[in-house]
């Protein structure tokens, strides 16, 4: 049913229709000690492609906002609730969510973070388990159980969202700014240098 190498998933047929769609499974990418953990919704058609999470438009804004830190990609973790692209972009369902929570929950628990930050709706409600209304929240921080342990979860815009709205900028930025300051907390110095 599924196969996993460390982190990776090599090897899933759960989702009937996502099987179908996927040219290939998109695992998280980064550090497996990165102090954070970006969680988006599901790979869609750059990311099925290239075979990494947040390489299209959304990625490019990530990239540029963790650039703006004096980050890159290499230093923190990202990944997505589902690995693999759903049909015309469509949100993951109920059922393929709860099929890849197990993959999810592992790497979570390997990675170890300081805070996991929800890029969006779909992740956020994922993790926290309720409805999230993520403009109105973006930037607060709810403690939740996951996989038997007490996560430091940060709600954050998806960074397209900052395309539709210029205005969210500032909003996505000083959530990351608040995901450096969470980075390195639970003990031990940050990987994350100046950030
Ligand atoms: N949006 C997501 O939620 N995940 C990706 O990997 C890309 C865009």
């Amino acid at each position: 049913m599924g196969t996993m190498e460390g982190l990776d998933v090599t090897d899933c047929t759960r989702c009937p229709s996502l099987v179908e769609c996927r040219s290939q499974i998109v695992n998280g990418v980064g550090p497996e000690d990165a102090d954070v953990l970006f969680v988006g919704e599901a790979p869609g058609a750059r990311e099925d492609d290239r075979g990494e999470p947040f390489v299209g438009r959304s990625g490019s804004v990530l990239d540029d906002r963790l650039r703006d830190k004096g980050l890159s990609r290499a230093d923190v973790r990202i990944t997505n609730c589902v690995r693999c692209r759903p049909p015309e972009n469509r949100d993951p369902t109920k059922e393929e969510l709860g099929n890849c929570r197990e993959y999810l929950e592992r790497e979570i628990d390997l990675v170890n973070p300081d805070v996991i930050v929800t890029l969006g709706k779909v992740p956020s409600q994922h993790l926290l388990d309720r409805d999230v209304a993520v403009t109105k929240e973006a930037g607060s921080i709810e403690t939740v159980e996951l996989g038997g342990t007490k996560r430091d979860v940060l709600v954050c815009l998806h960074p397209a969202a900052t395309l539709y709205d210029r205005s969210q900028e500032s909003t996505f930025e000083s959530t990351l700014d608040k995901a450096a300051t969470m980075a390195g907390a639970n003990g031990g110095q940050s990987n994350l240098g100046d950030f």
